[in-house]
C-alpha cells in the first residue's frame, strides 16, 4: 500500500513538473503589465507585451505577429477602461482565441482590483474626444495599484496552473517586500517637494501625483487626447504665470512644440517623463521605472 502510496506520489510529482517546464503563455498590452506578470511569474511563464513602452498606449499600431501572439496565449492582460479599445478589439476578433476574450479565464483586466481616480459623475461625451470615458486608465503608475496588480495576476496565475500556485505566492510577497522598501525611498526623496504644483501634458499622472503629493494644476492637453489649441495654450500660460508653475510633465512620444512655447512664455522646464516600462534604456522593470522617474522629477523640482 505503501509502496502504491509513493509510486502515485512521484508520478503526479513528475506531471506537475512536466507541466511547469510547459510555459503558460502570457501577453500583455503594455510593458509595465509584463513586467509585473515576470515578478509573479518568474521561469513559469513566457510573457511577451503588444504595446512597447516608449509608445502612447492608447494608440498601438496593429502588426501580423501581434495576432500570433494572441492566437498562442493562455492569458491576456489588459490594463481596461477603454485604454485598448482603439486597437485591442480587432486584434482579439482576428485571433480567434476564444480562452483570451473577456469572460474567459485567460482573460485578466487589471483594473477591476485597483484606485481608479477621474472617474466621471456625468456622462462623457465621446465625440469632444475624452479618451479616459470610464476613469483614468493609466492608473499603473502608483505602487500601491503596482501591488494590487500583482495580487490579480497571481490569483490567475494561480487559476491556470493550481500546481504552482506556492511559487506565484513566493514571488508576490518578495515583489512585496522589494517595492515596499523601494516605496520609502522613493517617498523620502520626493518628501521635500510635498504640494509642488506642476502642469502635465495629458492626464496621465494622477495617480503619480496623489501618491506623491503634488499638486497637478492644468494640462497641455485641453480634453484627454484632443491636441492643444491656441485658446487653450494661452489660459494655460495665464494660469502658470499665476500661480508661479515651474514644471510641465510630458511623456516622450507627445510633439514638444507646445510645451517648448510654453515654457519660453512662463519660465517653466519641461521635463519628460517615463510612463511605462520599456520607455528609456535602462527603465527594464516597474522599480528601475520609478527609480528613473523620481530621480529625473526631483533634480528639475529643486
Ligand atoms: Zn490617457
Amino acid at each position: 500500500m505503501k509502496r502504491i502510496a509513493l509510486a502515485l506520489a512521484l508520478l503526479i510529482a513528475g506531471t506537475s513538473h512536466l507541466f511547469a517546464a510547459d510555459k503558460l503563455k502570457v501577453v500583455t498590452t503594455t510593458e509595465d503589465l509584463a513586467s509585473l506578470t515576470r515578478e509573479v511569474g518568474g521561469d513559469r511563464v513566457e510573457v511577451n507585451s503588444i504595446g512597447r513602452g516608449y509608445q502612447d498606449p492608447h494608440f498601438i499600431e496593429p502588426k501580423p505577429s501581434f495576432l500570433l501572439l494572441l492566437k498562442n496565449a493562455d492569458l491576456l492582460v489588459v490594463v481596461g477602461l477603454e485604454l485598448e479599445i482603439g486597437w485591442l478589439p480587432p486584434l482579439l476578433d482576428q485571433s480567434r482565441n476564444n480562452n483570451i476574450r473577456p469572460g474567459a479565464t485567460g482573460h485578466l483586466d487589471v483594473s477591476q482590483g485597483v484606485e481608479i481616480l477621474d472617474r466621471p459623475t456625468a456622462a462623457v461625451n465621446r465625440s469632444m474626444g475624452d479618451v479616459h470615458p470610464l476613469g483614468n486608465p493609466h492608473y499603473w503608475l502608483d505602487p500601491a495599484n503596482a501591488v494590487r496588480i500583482a495580487i490579480q495576476i497571481r490569483n490567475r496565475l494561480a487559476q491556470l496552473r493550481p500546481a504552482d500556485a506556492g511559487y506565484f505566492e513566493q514571488r508576490l510577497n518578495d515583489f512585496k517586500g522589494r517595492i515596499n522598501e523601494a516605496n520609502k525611498r522613493w517617498l523620502a526623496a520626493m518628501a521635500p517637494f510635498k504640494g509642488a504644483k506642476i502642469v502635465t501634458y495629458h492626464s496621465s499622472w494622477p495617480n503619480f501625483t496623489k501618491h506623491f503629493n503634488l499638486d497637478v494644476v492644468g494640462y497641455v492637453e485641453p480634453k484627454p487626447g484632443i491636441t492643444p489649441s491656441p485658446t487653450h495654450t494661452l489660459e494655460l500660460i495665464n494660469l502658470m504665470k499665476e500661480q508661479k508653475i515651474k514644471v510641465i510633465l510630458m511623456e516622450p512620444y507627445f510633439d514638444r512644440k507646445t510645451p517648448d512655447f510654453i515654457a519660453a512664455q512662463t519660465g517653466a522646464k519641461v521635463v519628460v517623463m517615463y510612463p511605462s516600462v520599456g520607455a528609456v534604456a535602462g527603465a527594464d522593470d516597474y522599480i528601475k521605472l520609478f527609480d528613473r522617474n523620481v530621480a529625473d522629477l526631483t533634480k528639475a523640482l529643486r
